[in-house]
């Protein structure tokens, strides 16, 4: 089974201190993570937005162990 990746939302700048940490393997990471981004902080999913969500994409492992 291939491993997670997830995305920590307190790596983002946000308004309301956003704290959502989200899991998944890339390909649905990917979406889960820019439908977060769009409605609950407003973003536009842009190309822009979409490397910038998987850059701070991290191995599950790493994650966790942070
Ligand atoms: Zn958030």
């Amino acid at each position: 089974m291939a491993e997670r990746y997830c995305v920590d939302c307190r790596e983002f700048p946000s308004e309301n201190s956003c704290d959502v940490i989200m899991c998944a393997s890339e390909e649905h990471l990917i979406d889960a993570a820019v439908i977060h981004a769009t409605t609950a902080h407003g973003e536009k999913d842009t190309p822009e937005l979409r490397e910038a969500t998987r850059k701070a994409m991290k191995r599950e492992s790493v994650a966790r162990a942070a």
